[in-house]
C-alpha cells in the first residue's frame, strides 16, 4: 500500500452523498476523487483519522468515529486490499466451545452495517438453529426501513422485536432532559432492558438451550476509545441468574469500517440505504453522540424530526449536545428556512 499521506475531503454530508448517488449497485465512491470504484478488490484502502471537518476531530470529540478508519481509494491504483480485509472475529476458540455446548446466540441487530456484518460472520461459525435475532424498536426516532433491512439480510433466522414501555420522546419529556453519553437511559431503558427481557422470555420458552446464552453485539474498537477498552467476551454475572449462564460477546470488535463494508459486499448484500445517503452511522437519526457531519446529513434527510428535536431543546432548556450548543448551532442549519449552506453553495435540503 502507498504510504504517502493524502489530503482527503470530507466523507460524510452532501459531498459523500453526491458521490455515492453516482455509483451503481456494488460500487462505492473513491475517498479521494469521488469516482465510482467498480472493482473493490482492485482498490487500495487508506486510513483516515480526520476527514477534514474542523468540528469533528478525534481530540475534540472522542465519540466522533465518523471520519476514522479505512476507506477505499481507486480504481486506478493497484492493491492488496483484499488481503488487508481479513475476517477477524474475536474469541473463536471460546465461542466454538460454547457453540458445541449448545448455546443460544442472540444477535442484537439495529439494521446497521455492524449488525449486518456480525450476522454474516456469526452464521459462518454457528448453525442457524442456535441463532436468534433481536431488534429494539425505537419508534419515531430511527430511520425508515430498519426492520425491512434486518428481514432481508437475516433470512432463515427467527426475529423478535423488543418494544420498550416508553418512547424516546416520552423519556425526554418525563425527565425534561436529553440522555447524555455518561447517562445513556436511551440505551439502557429503550434497548438493553427490552432486549434482555426478550432473551429471558425466549430461554424460558426454549429449554433446549438449558439457559446457556451468548449475547452478541456489534460494537467495534475503532468507534471510540471507550469501546476500544471493552472486553470482547465477558461472563455476565448480572444476567447469570435463575439457571442462566450468560456471556456478552463482541464478535467484530477488531474490524475496521472498510472491512465491515467489504464483508457485506462479499456476502452479496447491500448495507442500509442511509450510508449511501451520506450517514456514517445508523443509529437514532439524531443520536446524542453523532458527529456534526451526521447531524447535518440527518437534518437534510429528516426535516420534520429535526424540527421536533430543535423545538424540544428550546422548550425544555436543555441541549442534545453535551457542550450546551443547540442543534441549530452545531449543524449551522436553522429549522425555519429549509435550506443548508454547504461547500460555499446554498443547497436545498432533501425531504423525507
Ligand atoms: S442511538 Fe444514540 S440516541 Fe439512540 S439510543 Fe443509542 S445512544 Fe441513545
Amino acid at each position: 500500500m502507498n504510504d504517502q499521506p493524502y489530503t482527503v475531503g470530507p466523507f460524510s454530508g452532501p459531498r459523500y452523498s453526491y458521490n455515492a448517488k453516482r455509483c451503481g449497485a456494488g460500487e462505492t465512491p473513491c475517498a479521494i476523487c469521488g469516482k465510482a470504484i467498480t472493482d473493490i478488490d482492485k482498490a487500495q484502502t487508506v486510513c483516515v483519522v480526520d476527514g477534514g471537518d474542523s468540528w469533528g476531530d478525534v481530540d475534540s470529540d472522542p465519540y466522533d468515529a465518523g471520519y476514522m478508519g479505512l476507506h477505499f481509494v481507486g480504481p486506478e491504483l493497484p492493491s492488496e486490499a483484499s488481503e488487508a480485509l481479513m475476517v477477524r472475529v474475536t474469541n473463536q476458540a471460546e465461542i466454538e466451545e460454547l457453540r458445541d455446548r449448545g448455546a443460544l446466540f442472540v444477535l442484537n441487530h439495529s439494521g446497521g452495517k455492524d449488525s449486518q456484518t456480525m450476522t454474516i460472520l456469526v452464521r459462518k461459525l454457528v448453525p442457524d438453529r442456535q441463532i436468534l435475532v433481536i431488534h429494539a424498536v425505537l419508534e419515531g426516532v430511527v430511520w425508515e426501513g430498519d426492520i425491512e433491512q434486518i428481514e432481508a439480510t437475516t433470512e432463515g433466522l427467527p426475529l423478535i422485536l423488543a418494544h420498550p414501555v416508553k418512547t424516546f420522546f416520552e423519556m425526554v419529556e418525563r425527565r425534561q432532559r436529553w440522555p447524555s453519553p455518561q447517562q445513556r437511559q436511551c440505551t439502557s431503558d429503550l434497548k438493553r432492558g427490552p432486549i434482555e427481557r426478550e432473551i429471558r422470555r425466549y430461554l424460558k420458552q426454549h429449554p433446549e438451550y438449558r439457559g446457556l446464552v451468548v449475547n452478541c453485539m456489534g460494537m467495534r474498537a475503532e468507534e471510540s476509545p471507550g469501546r476500544a477498552k471493552l472486553d470482547t467476551l465477558k461472563y455476565s454475572k448480572r444476567n447469570s441468574k435463575a439457571g442462566r449462564e450468560w456471556y456478552d460477546w463482541l464478535p467484530i470488535h477488531k474490524l475496521m469500517t472498510a472491512e465491515v463494508f467489504e464483508t457485506i459486499r462479499a456476502a452479496g448484500q447491500t448495507p442500509h440505504w442511509v450510508y449511501a445517503a451520506g450517514m456514517t452511522r445508523l443509529s437514532c437519526c439524531f443520536c446524542i453522540m453523532a458527529s456534526r457531519g451526521d447531524l447535518r446529513c440527518a437534518a437534510g434527510l429528516k426535516q420534520d424530526l429535526y424540527r421536533r428535536y430543535v423545538e424540544t431543546e428550546k422548550r425544555i432548556g436543555h441541549t442534545v449536545n453535551m457542550t450546551g450548543r443547540g442543534l441549530e448551532d452545531v449543524t449551522g442549519i436553522p429549522v425555519d428556512n429549509g435550506k443548508a449552506v454547504t461547500d460555499g453553495k446554498e443547497e436545498k435540503l432533501e425531504g423525507t
